[in-house]
């Protein structure tokens, strides 16, 4: 990938593809294309045809996607399900159709079946029913990577799929409704301290596990897979490691100092009772995590990025 190449980064204002931009830059990348989804809604099959027409980039990031933690994709079902389903398959047509050299799409740990044998190998893919509450985000990603295949049997497209799990960052949403896990705890515990509340409420009972990866490791696994991946089964992108909310929660109270009660929410679904991803495939393609957990959690709490989103004193 030369490094004059034209790189569209779709959904450079989200988490994920902000990370990208990140870690291209610092990569000496610099022309990249970026639309925000006022400039550009990917729904809109008209506008990516002409944005496609007007750019013609060599490669393509698709980081651009409805997302949010357990509670957003059980309500906004629907949309969750329509909008990922439009924009992959514009973004991903349009690839097609423009000669574009390499497309990276961005799948999730959830497609995977809920009682899915741990740690999770790609080849897990449908083999079971999926966990009910992100079974339409669930949907729509298999749908994105198998349309990544087809075009790539059809077509001969170079498309690769990355499956990464639940992950955290700069950039990340803080809303308690709509939020994951991680930044929600962030969020909850902080203010507990802040505001000198004696309990805080953790959805669920605590016992599933989940497993973490900071936006910066995704990106720079991205780029390595950019840059030494041209296969067609999907990649899943983790740490290998996972814990239980339980020891989440322990571990968020203990790195902002909150010392108050933890309440277990019973009414709140716990999902799928464990994702842990099978990473040995991308460490056979030569790439490992560098950031750890309680040093992520750290890093995002000194930064500006999580005193401006939760607007601390
Ligand atoms: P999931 O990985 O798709 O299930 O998404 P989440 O990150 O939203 O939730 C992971 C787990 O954390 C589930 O078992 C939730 O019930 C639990 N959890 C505990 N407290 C919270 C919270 O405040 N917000 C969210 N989103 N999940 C929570």
């Amino acid at each position: 990938m030369e490094h004059n190449a034209k790189l569209y980064v779709a959904g450079h204002r989200g988490m994920v593809g902000a990370a990208l931009v990140r870690r291209l830059k610092a990569a000496g990348y610099h022309n990249l294309v970026t639309r925000t989804s006022q400039e550009l809604d990917l729904r809109d099959q008209a506008a990516v045809e002409d944005f496609f027409a007007l750019e013609n980039p060599d490669y393509v990031l698709l980081a651009a996607a409805k997302v949010g933690g357990i509670q957003a994709n059980n309500v906004y079902r629907a949309d969750f399900l329509y909008d990922n389903l439009m924009i992959q398959s514009n973004v991903l047509r349009e690839s097609q159709r423009h000669g574009v050299r390499k497309l990276l799409f961005l799948g999730s740990s959830c497609i995977y079946p809920k009682l899915a044998p741990q740690p999770i190998k790609e080849e897990y893919l449908l083999t079971g029913l999926l966990e009910p509450t992100n079974e339409p985000y669930a949907i729509a990603k298999i749908a994105g990577l198998k349309l990544c295949e087809a075009y790539r049997s059809q077509y001969g497209c170079n498309f690769i799929s990355a499956m990464p799990t639940n992950l955290y960052g700069p950039g990340d949403n803080y809303d308690l409704q709509n939020s994951h896990v991680l930044p929600a705890l962030l969020r909850k515990f902080s203010e507990a301290v802040t505001l000198g509340l004696p309990r805080v409420p953790v959805w669920g009972t605590g016992t599933p596990r989940r497993e973490f990866l900071h936006v910066d490791d995704l990106a720079d696994a991205c780029l390595h897979l950019l840059l030494h991946y041209n296969g067609a089964e999907p990649v899943n992108i983790g740490t290998g490691r996972d814990i239980s909310i339980q020891e989440l929660a322990d571990l968020v109270a203990e790195l902002t100092g909150y010392a108050g009660e933890i309440l277990f929410d019973f009414s709140k679904p716990d999902g799928t009772p464990r994702k842990l991803l099978d990473v040995s495939k991308l460490h056979k393609l030569g790439w490992q995590h560098s950031i750890g957990l309680r040093e992520g959690i750290t890093a995002v709490l000194q930064s500006a990025d999580w005193q401006r989103a939760t607007q601390l004193p």
